[in-house]
């Protein structure tokens, strides 16, 4: 339940206006008008998702980064719940139905984003469309394509996820203010070379340039981590790779940090005075732990831990920005082992091993995934019980957002 400052008086107000009768009423009713009357909590709200980090993902990364006893920066958000990750077609979800849970509350086939089993687009019910209707910026940012499922499911509707081209395409049509991540690959006509892409890897059909496209509509488009870092504007595009960015620990010099890529969309977004909706993917812990690569899944898990630290700092004593932390599934079955079933090994900041052995070669699992939130509005997380699923995420932070 929610409870602003605003609800509180409406609440009283009601109270007043209709007198006795209404005070003989269980408490709880007046807390339900409370919150009907309630308007938005949340003036910022800030999503971040780990693509295939659940709490396993999460814990080995705290052991290799700090040793046993020293929680991440994630952890140390104070109100918890958890959530099932099914889609509409299956128990195991893939990112675009997990994106389209989170993204506009919709329950769709593993592929798609934002269109149901019967065809209808939820594309006006997305986080990113219904705040830029209410005039507020909207950011996303990947260290995958940028056009990849988890940020399109917050802004975009395509029946098939791998409509790539249409969906960076989209995000300039729903007026998206800043896009970092990779994907070059999605903004260039096909046979055209760019600065990441050779000719034979590009994929538009349709001629355009979208690069072109996003600086006439007013974005400024940083194509490497110094024009990134020196960027300064109300728009941002940035595209630092082909297709998906490396993994954080292979990083090239051209490529931003997802924390470079974070604080640069906070000082961008945070000159809105009406607010906005930002979503932060770490989106390669999930090829890591497919490929069952543990240095790589707790590497960039670590490095998502990072942009969790800019996040909070930013959010730290403000009183108008929450701040959630998710994964969209599990990937690989990540188990912590004795040696005897250890398929890796490796050494904890304090010295301990620690033992990791997978239980899928590629794919997701069903596991349920970790939900950590703190600022107005995250004290609705205490009521999930066990049963909650990704789409009463979305519930959360549309309330959170807009009211209700
Ligand atoms: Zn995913």
């Amino acid at each position: 339940m929610i409870r602003t400052t605003s609800g509180r008086r409406a609440g009283r107000a009601a109270v007043a206006l209709a007198g006795a009768a209404l005070l003989a009423l269980p408490a709880g009713c007046a807390a339900a008008s409370a919150t009907a009357a309630g308007g938005p909590a949340a003036k910022n709200v800030i999503l971040v998702i780990g693509d295939g980090m659940s709490d396993t993902q999460i814990l080995a990364s705290r052991y290799l980064d700090r040793g046993r006893d020293e929680p991440l920066a994630m952890e140390t958000v104070p109100h918890r719940a958890r959530a099932a990750t099914f889609s509409a077609d299956d128990l195991v979800t893939d990112s675009a139905a997990a994106a389209s849970s989170m993204g506009s509350g919709t329950l769709v086939e593993n592929g798609s984003l934002n269109v149901t089993p019967e065809g209808a687009s939820t594309l006006d019910e997305t986080l990113g469309v219904l705040a830029k209707q209410a005039g507020k910026g909207v950011g996303l940012i990947s260290t995958r394509d940028i056009a990849n499922a988890t940020p399109a499911g917050f802004a975009s509707s395509v029946p098939d996820r791998d409509l790539q081209s249409e969906i960076a395409g989209q995000y300039l049509d729903n007026g998206i203010d800043v896009l970092l991540g990779g994907g070059e690959s999605f903004f260039l006509p096909a046979g055209t070379a760019g600065d990441h892409c050779a000719a034979d890897e590009t994929d538009r059909t349709d001629g355009r340039d979208l690069f072109a496209d996003y600086a006439a509509a007013g974005y400024t488009v940083a194509r490497d981590r110094d024009q990134l870092l020196a960027a300064d504007g109300d728009r941002l595009l940035g595209v630092f790779e082909c297709t998906d960015m490396n993994y954080d620990r292979e990083r090239t010099p051209v490529e931003p940090t997802i924390a470079e890529m974070t604080d640069a969309a906070l000082a961008t977004l945070s000159r809105d005075d009406d607010g906005f909706f930002l979503m932060v993917e770490g989106g390669m812990i999930d090829p890591a732990a497919e490929d069952n690569d543990g240095a790589n899944a707790m590497g960039d898990t670590i490095a998502l831990d990072r942009a969790v630290e800019r996040v909070l700092e930013f959010a730290q004593g403000r009183d108008d920005t929450l701040v959630v932390v998710t994964a969209d599934h599990e990937a690989g079955g990540m188990a912590l082992v004795f040696e005897e079933r250890a398929e890796e090994t490796f050494t904890a900041a304090d010295g301990r091993p620690i033992r990791i052995a997978w239980a899928t070669n590629p794919g997701h699992t069903g596991a349920p995934v970790p939900v950590r939130a703190t600022g107005p509005g995250s004290e609705r997380f205490d009521g999930f019980v066990g049963t909650e699923h990704l789409r009463d995420l979305y519930g959360v932070l549309r309330t959170a957002q807009h009211g209700g």
